[in-house]
Parts: structure tokens; C-alpha cells; sequence
């Protein structure tokens, strides 16, 4: 039974391996992707397979990516392209007594649907906001403001969260009783995106505080 909290299950979302990792949890799901900020647009064109990296932002029930008004990856997908928008976290390589049994530590969404291109100017500057905060929390407000011609120059897309699942894989390796005894190490190696120390450009006035991103 789907609730406000749960997005419907669909034919397509329905987990047909591993179903106990699954979760169609609003929150959870919002939560995976507002933990990255890189995403690969799937999509099909001219009969041909494309999975496009790109940054994404989220803002309330909805998703944007944008990029040059001449990048046919949006263009087909805002055309009404079927598309498919994954986002993954590793979290840790698991290592088993067996080569069988290795696996991956992770949190991932996939969001399906039919993308829409943004043309609206105050609905265009939400979603430029949304990715600009997302990417770099804060930022939005500290650096010069899209001009008018930026805006013309690029493409905004907003896909829908209506149809979409996630999948999370934590704890150890899955092991055969027989392995146990074997003399190998068995666990999970933990890893995560850190930021290291801001590189200043040359232009940078002193006094002027570096960033601390996502800090
Ligand atoms: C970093 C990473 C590494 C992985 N490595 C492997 C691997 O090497 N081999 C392997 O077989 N599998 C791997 N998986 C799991 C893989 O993503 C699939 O979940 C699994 O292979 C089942 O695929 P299926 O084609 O049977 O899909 P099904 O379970 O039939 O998929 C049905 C529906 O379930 C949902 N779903 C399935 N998988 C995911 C997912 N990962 N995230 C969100 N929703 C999902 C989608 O809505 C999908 O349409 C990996 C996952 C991640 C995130």
C-alpha cells in the first residue's frame, strides 16, 4: 500500500533481486540523493543506448540538470525522450573468504520518467538555484548571479520523483559456513568522498575565506 511517504511501486520499479535492499521511502530516497551530486541521464536515442554523467539539484519532489543549450543529451530527454536518472554512493568495498561473495557496500536511486524543459524564467532560476545549492551548499548567495544571456545559453530539465526506487547494501560478506575457517581476512573496507584543502586561484584577494564545502 503506498502512503504520502512511499512512492507507488510500479511495474518497472519492482525489485525482482535482492527485494530486502529495496526501499520506495520518500525520505530515504531524498536523503540518497542529497547525499550526492552526480548523476547518469539514461536515456535512448535514435535507437542507440546513452548513460550521460552530469551534476543534478534536487528541490522539493523534483530533480534538475542543465547544461548547454546545444547538448542533444538534454534536448532528446526534453523532447519526451523515456528517461532514467541513477545516482550511487559506495560505501565500502566487502571483501569475502571466497571470490563469490565479494561485494559493495552502497546506496543507490534510480528515478524514471519523462523530463521537461524549463523555460519558465522564475522556475528556471529556482532550478539553477537548486543545482548551484545542492552541488555547493550556500554558494548561491555569495557569487555573481546568472545574467540574462547565461540563462538564454542554457537548458533546464525538471524530472519528476514520481516513479523511482532505492537499493541499499551495508554489513559484512555474505559467507559460506564451510569458508569461515579459511586463513583470509574477511570484513569491509569503508569509503567515502572527502574534500580536501581548497587549492586558492591566483585572484583571490587576501582576506578573502576559502570555502569549506559540505563542511
Ligand atoms: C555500486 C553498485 C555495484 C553493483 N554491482 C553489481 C554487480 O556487479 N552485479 C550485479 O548483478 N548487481 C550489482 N549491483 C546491483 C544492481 O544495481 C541491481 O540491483 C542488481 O543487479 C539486480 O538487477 P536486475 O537487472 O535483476 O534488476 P531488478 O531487481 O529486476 O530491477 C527492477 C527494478 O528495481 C529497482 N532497482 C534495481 N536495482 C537498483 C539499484 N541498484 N538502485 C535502485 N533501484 C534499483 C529499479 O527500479 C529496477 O527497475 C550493484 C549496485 C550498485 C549500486
Amino acid at each position: 500500500v503506498s502512503t504520502p511517504d512511499e512512492i507507488p511501486v510500479t511495474d518497472r520499479t519492482r525489485l525482482r533481486r535482492a527485494r530486502e535492499r529495496g526501499t520506495f521511502d520518500r525520505a530515504t530516497v531524498y536523503e540518497i540523493l542529497d547525499d550526492g551530486f552526480v548523476c547518469h541521464l539514461g536515456l535512448a536515442h535514435e535507437g542507440r543506448a546513452w548513460a550521460m554523467p552530469m551534476v543534478y539539484g534536487r528541490s522539493g519532489d523534483s530533480l534538475f540538470v542543465h547544461g548547454t543549450a546545444a547538448n542533444w543529451t538534454l534536448s532528446t530527454a526534453g523532447a519526451g525522450a523515456d528517461m532514467c536518472l541513477t545516482v550511487t554512493h559506495i560505501d565500502g568495498l566487502v571483501l569475502s573468504r571466497s571470490v563469490f561473495h565479494h561485494s559493495v557496500n552502497y546506496r543507490s536511486v534510480m528515478v524514471f520518467g519523462q523530463a521537461v524543459t524549463v523555460d519558465d524564467a522564475d522556475e528556471k532560476q529556482r532550478g539553477f538555484d537548486a543545482i548551484m545549492d545542492h552541488v555547493h551548499p550556500g554558494r548561491g548567495a555569495e557569487v555573481r548571479a546568472l545574467s540574462a544571456s547565461e540563462i538564454r545559453r542554457t537548458q533546464l530539465l525538471r524530472l519528476d520523483i514520481d516513479e523511482a526506487s532505492a537499493k541499499v547494501r551495508t554489513g559484512p560478506p555474505v559467507e559460506e559456513a564451510e569458508d569461515l575457517a579459511l586463513p583470509v581476512w574477511g570484513g569491509e573496507i569503508p569509503l567515502r568522498v572527502v574534500a580536501g584543502d581548497p587549492i586558492p586561484d591566483e585572484h583571490v584577494p587576501d582576506g578573502v575565506a576559502a570555502p569549506r564545502w559540505r563542511g
